[in-house]
Order: C-alpha cells, then structure tokens, then sequence
C-alpha cells in the first residue's frame, strides 16, 4: 500500500514523500535541507533510505533544497532531460546522480511504478506523476496553468490525489500585495490552479476509487484552507462521491502519513498511525493492477556523486 506524507506546499518550498514497505520516493526538494531531513524524521523515513527523487520542474520552491540534502544523502534524481539542462546550467552547483525519464514514460523505483505526463506551466519541461504499487495509486498535480484531457485520464482511478488549489479567484481579484503582471502570470495557462478549477477537475475524475484529495500549493494572501477544502468539496460531493476525504497541506508542518486508501494494514510500530475515520464504513476497492512494465536495468551508483555526475537514460 502506498502511503503519502506532503513535508510542506506553498509558495515557499514543496517537497512529499511517497513510500511503501520497500521503497520511499521524495516528490521534489523545495524545502531546505535541514527541514527536509527534520520533517522525513518526523514521519518515519529516515533520509538515507530514500530510493530516488522525482522532479516535477526546476522552480525554486521546487528543488531549493536539493544541492545541500544530496550532500549527506546519495539519492539519484528523477527528472527529464530539458529539466535536468537547466538545473545543472542554473540552482545545482554540485554533480549528482541522474535518471533521465522521458515526459509521458513509465518506469519503476523499487515497487513502485512511476507514470510520468506532461503539464502546462512556466517550467522548462514540467511533468506530473501517477504513483502506483499493485494495491493503491496516488496522483500527483502541482504547478499548472490550466487542465488537459491527458491529465484528467491521469488522475482517472487514484486512491489519492495530491493536487494544487492555489487561489481564490475573487481574493487574488482584490489581492493588495501583487501587482498586475504577477496576477496575469498567476492566472495564465502556464500559471496555477484556482480552487474553481481544481474542484472542476477532482469532479470529473472522482468515482468509487477515490479515497482521499490532499490540496497543496495554496497561496497565503490569496486562499483560505477552509473555502479551499469546501469548494472542491462540493464538486466531489456533486459527482456522489461522499466518502472521499479532502484535507490542505501547510506550509509550515508536514501531513501525518496518509494510506492511499483505506484498507492500509496496522502500520509498524515507529510510524505514526492514522486514526480511523468515525463511522467507517468498510470499503472493498479493487485497483487495476499496473500495466505491465520493463524492469529498470541494474546500475551502479557512484561511491562518491560529489566527484563527478553519474548521467543514465530510462
Ligand atoms: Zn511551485
Ligand atoms: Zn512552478
């Protein structure tokens, strides 16, 4: 069963993790080293357990935390070719260890198989991601001006949804601080999510499957977590899909981890349990199992990723 623990989302740094009984996948590194390694402690995972790190896209809030945690942490990067150009060219300074993944390609970390898909934003080569082990599917979708039919048949069949709900759209309207240029970029297809089209999408996308939406990236001027949660709410409710859940992630504190969906077995004894919902009722879910994919070919980390860049393609 996969489980999910967003560390932070905001404006100011994003960065999950997504893990099984084998594996554990950091999404992104914009949070810095030291609260990366504090907040991985506080939900169970130590650092350097992690199997890999997936980047969605080269923003600061995104991989500000990147040179300094793979200092102490030998972890390869995930990430396609344009984005890793611009990293190494921009905000990496030290060499890494890379695997480059083609946008729209399907690849597996330890147990679990990653779908990767192009996404409309101000980046390079922005991707999204569709996490899946053979019980549970997690769907991850931050960072993106408008909705594609290619991503709503992404999140199609999730357990989870990790998704931005970035603004208010009559609070960023009325929103003081910024000037007219940034609301323009801000509203822009290559800008973010309102809640108004992020409930639009979990609508279409939620059906029987669906267990839980976690929103992130919410502005702190122009969202409150509160009209956030109640407007995707609707929507879900509105597709008859009562039982799914719908928390925000904070910025400041990371989500306690969170199965993919219910039916998680008892979690081992270190890990920070989640408490039953009340009046749970129990629900068999099937999830398809995943198409079959090529196993990863074997390879060798270097001893030392500081000494030189380890580069592999996919
Ligand atoms: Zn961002
Ligand atoms: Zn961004």
């Amino acid at each position: 069963m996969l489980r999910i623990s967003v560390l932070g989302s905001g404006s100011s740094g994003n960065s999950a993790v997504i893990f099984t009984d084998t594996t554990r996948v950091l999404i992104d590194a914009g949070l810095s080293a030291r609260q990366l390694n504090r907040r991985l402690e506080a939900v169970g995972v130590a650092p350097d357990t992690l199997d890999g790190i997936l980047i969605t896209h080269e923003h600061g809030d995104h991989v500000r935390g990147l040179d300094v945690f793979c200092r102490s942490v030998k972890v390869p990067l995930y990430s396609n070719a344009s984005t890793r150009e611009v990293m190494v060219t921009g905000p990496l300074k030290e060499p890494k260890t890379w695997r480059i993944v083609p946008t729209g390609g399907k690849f597996m970390i330890g147990d679990i198989q990653v779908q990767t898909f192009p996404v409309a934003h101000d980046a390079t080569e922005p991707m999204g991601f569709a996490l899946r082990d053979p019980e549970s599917a997690i769907g991850i979708l931050s960072d993106v001006g408008y909705v594609t039919n290619l991503m709503r048949n992404h999140m199609r069949g999730m357990n989870t949804i990790f998704v931005e709900a970035n603004y208010d759209g009559v609070l960023l309207q009325n929103d003081t601080k910024r000037p007219w240029s940034i609301k323009q970029r801000i509203l822009s297809r290559h800008g973010h999510l309102s809640n108004a089209q992020t409930a639009a999408l979990v609508g279409e996308v939620a059906d029987e499957h669906l267990h839980r939406v976690i929103l992130g990236h919410l502005s702190q001027d122009c969202n409150e977590p509160d009209l956030a949660i109640r407007t995707i709410k609707e929507a879900i409710t509105a597709k008859g899909q009562s039982q799914v859940s719908v928390l925000c992630a904070q910025q400041a504190e990371p989500t306690t981890c969170l199965a993919a969906r219910r039916g998680w077995l008892p979690p081992r004894p270190s890990e920070p349990s989640e408490p039953a919902p009340l009046n749970a009722v129990p629900v068999v879910e099937t999830v398809p199992p995943p198409e079959a994919v090529t196993p990863p070919k074997q390879t060798t980390m270097a001893a030392d990723t500081r000494a030189y860049e380890q580069v592999e393609m996919f």
